[in-house]
């Protein structure tokens, strides 16, 4: 490895291992990766999985790529041999900023899985050239910066194969970018993002997020999900989605003509995921080309409608996307008939509004297209899946029982363990052998050692350690120092209301009033959070807003910095979620039941030994089944109260914060004169507002719990042994959530792809 790795650098650099510098090291083991990736075959199956998403958020990618490739260990120690240190190559690289949240980290998770159990399954989407915004935060708010992250060389292999796509005015081609995808020791499939060379970064005004919607050559691939409270930003995702499958289509269509399938049978050896409703257009696009090679229009339908499965992931009703029809007018003109020929098939076979494609208004309904004329919907949690069966989709579910399924989302444990928590994973290796890198469920043989106090001991060592590099890493990064001896209670994930980082934030700020009333934490508590807010969900910020204030307010504050300090993370990703992960001691998922799809950060958290406190929606409730009552912090109003809380609009804020004063004073301390003499009045006047009269997601109607059950958290903590129980049992029942199982199920029951 040396000779090939100094070979590289002699080639590229004329230099070697002892005089490069680590950028340029970096790049070495870049092309190194590379040429031993080349060196894998292709992985075939009998079907090929096209899995298309508008995001794919994966991470930095180099150690990943060593621990699947089998050489982590071997490099890692070749480069300490020489006076280098892989975490410090690892900065040069910029995590690629393809996504979002957990939908997107849900496909990146995914694609590993799919590549390490030998299933032939890429990934398809797009190369945005700033991705999301980054965050930092000025004046206590949050800023939108430009996230530059393509370097060169990257990743991304140019494949110098492109396709016309065809749009009402004007004909764009785009530009294939390929990632390989390494399975862990064997399989190799690729992400296949699709760019267009005219697009132009300059666009982009100072403020480095808007720019001219309209000028689509220039912006198509620059930002994922442009802002859509105006026309022409709706218009802007349109083209995007368009741009996005009819590529998808055009490459299935090339790959299976090159393979001399017929494409009658398209569905026979082709499936399509349509992860979430952005990529929904696939269905007609796929219709419209196949009768455009000569297959009637009954056919196309048949085989499209075999070849398409779809992933609901939320029942948040802003988020099921409806484009109305002139818009798609605007764009997509070719598909028009297409549409309503669909939208005719449906009207004949019900009458039941819900389930129609194009409504009243006039707009088309992305999902009910997919349900339709698609073989499968999935929910990505068993509560998740019995929502839409019994509510929200139940119409569709008397028509289409045999299409419902649920798949319960999971995560890479190559990414979550063995490399962002390289000590856990070693010691779990030493306990129970390393059969669980392969098959999770033997996490459970940890269970052996549960009154074992050396191993309870050990496992308190390694978190203590964990803490101790987060703390390190913040210094280093954002210059905050944080006490690791005190309690690291989490929240990350993005900002919104369902997910309630203002409950935790009136915990909090009720907790500031008993300190300043002489109660005194035992040990103190660092709350972490991070989290971006959509640039244009005003109380989502606010949020941001209030959490940044109590935080300078706490730390300004002689007696509440002794006991208490709030650390909001800027520009909350991939990276920094592979230290705060590890460190995690309480992880809060504390979601409004009904509302959490599935979660996963959840599971990461779960998985590196923290004790969740949660309510009892998505996954949560399979972790709570999984560690039993003992193990877990479960507290708040049922999923199914609070759906009848919806339907009978019967919920009042108000009624909360006036009847209780512990909840009332901690709501007034939001707008209080000391937080105005940090922060901006208005803002907070908004959010106080807000949640004393709407409260749409209803964070007061389970403050109370969560505050009995949080102060129980914290006392169980001081039981180190019982907390390491804890701690241990999570780890050990964690298996269920490893990804490869979440994708056999998908192969099996969906995919059928071997
Ligand atoms: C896992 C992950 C998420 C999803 O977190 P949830 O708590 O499930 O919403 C979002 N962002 C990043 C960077 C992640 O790694």
């Amino acid at each position: 490895m040396l000779t090939k790795l100094n070979n590289l650098l002699q080639l590229q650099f004329k230099k070697n291992i002892d005089t490069c510098t680590n950028e340029e090291l970096y790049i070495a083991l870049l092309m190194l990766v590379k040429s031993l990736s080349n060196n894998r075959t292709v992985t075939v199956t009998k079907r090929k999985l096209y899995y298309i998403s508008a995001e794919f958020l994966i991470g930095k990618l180099l150690s990943n790529n060593l621990i699947n490739l089998g050489i982590y260990d071997e490099i890692n120690d070749l480069l300490k041999k020489h006076g280098k240190n892989l975490t410090d190559i690892e900065e040069i690289e910029l995590e690629p900023s393809l996504g979002n949240g957990g939908l997107g980290r849900l496909a990146a998770c995914f694609l590993d899985s799919i590549a390490t159990l030998e299933l032939s399954g890429d990934g398809v989407g797009l190369n945005y050239h700033l991705g999301l915004f980054k965050q930092k935060f000025e004046n206590h708010l949050q800023k939108e910066t430009k996230n530059e992250w393509i370097q060169n060389p990257s990743w991304l292999n140019d494949t110098k194969i492109g396709f016309d796509v065809q749009f009402k005015d004007f004909t764009l081609h785009s530009h294939l970018y390929d990632i390989d995808v390494l399975g862990y020791n064997h399989g190799l499939n690729k992400l296949h993002l699709f760019d267009l060379d005219s697009v132009d970064e300059n666009i982009v005004q100072g403020d480095g997020i808007s720019f001219d919607l309209t000028d689509i050559k220039r912006n198509l691939t620059l930002f994922l999900y442009p802002d859509d409270s105006t026309r022409e930003g709706q218009i802007l995702r349109i083209y995007q989605q368009y741009f996005m499958v009819s590529n998808a289509a055009q490459l299935i269509l090339m790959e299976e003509k090159a393979k001399g399938h017929d494409l009658r049978k398209l569905h026979e050896y082709v499936c399509v995921q349509i992860n979430d409703t952005h990529p929904s257009l696939v269905i007609p696009e796929l219709i419209w080309r196949l009768t455009n090679e000569g297959i009637n229009f009954d056919e196309a339908v048949h085989i499209v409608t075999n070849t398409c499965a779809y992933t609901n992931h939320t029942i948040l009703a802003e988020a099921l996307e409806k484009w109305p029809m002139d818009y798609l007018q605007q764009v997509v003109p070719h598909l028009i008939p297409i549409i309503q020929k669909l939208n005719d098939i449906v009207a004949q076979k019900s009458d039941n509004e819900q389930v129609q494609i194009i409504d009243k208004e006039n707009r088309v309904h992305m999902a009910n297209m997919d349900i339709h004329f698609g073989y499968s919907i999935n929910g990505v949690a068993s509560l998740h899946t019995d929502i839409l069966k019994q509510s929200e989709l139940h119409s569709f579910y008397e028509l289409y029982p045999e299409k419902f399924n649920n798949k319960t989302n999971g995560i890479t444990f190559r990414r979550w363990l063995i490399h962002c928590n390289h000590e856990l994973s070693q010691y779990i290796t030493s306990l129970i052998g390393d059969d669980f890198k392969q098959d999770a469920m033997k996490l459970e043989n940890l269970m052996q050692f549960i009154n074992d106090e050396k191993v309870l001991n050990h496992l308190l060592q390694i978190k203590m350690n964990s803490k101790k590099d987060l703390a390190t890493y913040l210094k280093h990064t954002m210059n905050v120092t944080i006490n690791p001896d005190s309690i690291f209670d989490i929240q990350i994930k993005r900002l919104h209301e369902y997910k309630r980082q203002q409950m935790n934030l009136l915990y909090i700020t009720h907790l500031i009033l008993r300190i300043r009333q002489g109660y005194r934490p035992t040990t103190p508590i660092t709350f972490l959070f991070g989290a971006k807010a959509a640039p244009a969900y005003v109380i989502a910020k606010d949020i941001i807003h209030a959490i940044l204030c109590v935080q300078e307010i706490i730390a300004n504050d002689p007696v509440l910095s002794k006991y208490i300090q709030v650390v909001m993370i800027e520009n909350y990703n991939v990276t920094n979620a592979e230290k705060l992960i590890p460190a995690c001691d309480i992880s809060e998922q504390i979601s409004l039941a009904s509302k959490e799809a599935s979660g996963t950060g959840n599971m990461k958290m779960m998985l590196n030994g923290a004790v969740t406190i949660g309510t009892e929606d998505g996954a949560n409730v399979e972790i709570h089944e999984l560690v039993g009552d003992d193990n877990i912090y479960i507290f708040g109003e049922s999923s199914s109260n609070v759906i009848n809380h919806y339907a009978n609009h019967d919920y009042n804020a108000n009624a909360y914060y006036t009847n209780d004063n512990e909840i009332k004073a901690a709501v007034d301390f939001i707008n209080s004169p000391e937080m105005a003499a940090i922060g901006q009045i208005d803002n907070l006047n908004r959010l106080h507002h807000e949640l004393c009269t709407k409260d749409w997601f209803m964070t007061l109607l389970d403050l109370k719990s969560y505050i009995q059950t949080k102060d129980k958290a914290f006392a169980d903590y001081e039981d180190r042994l019982k907390w390491a129980k804890m701690s241990l049992t999570n780890i050990a029942k964690a298996g269920y959530f490893s990804s490869d199982r979440t994708i056999s199920e998908y192969n099996h029951d969906i995919w059928k792809l071997n």
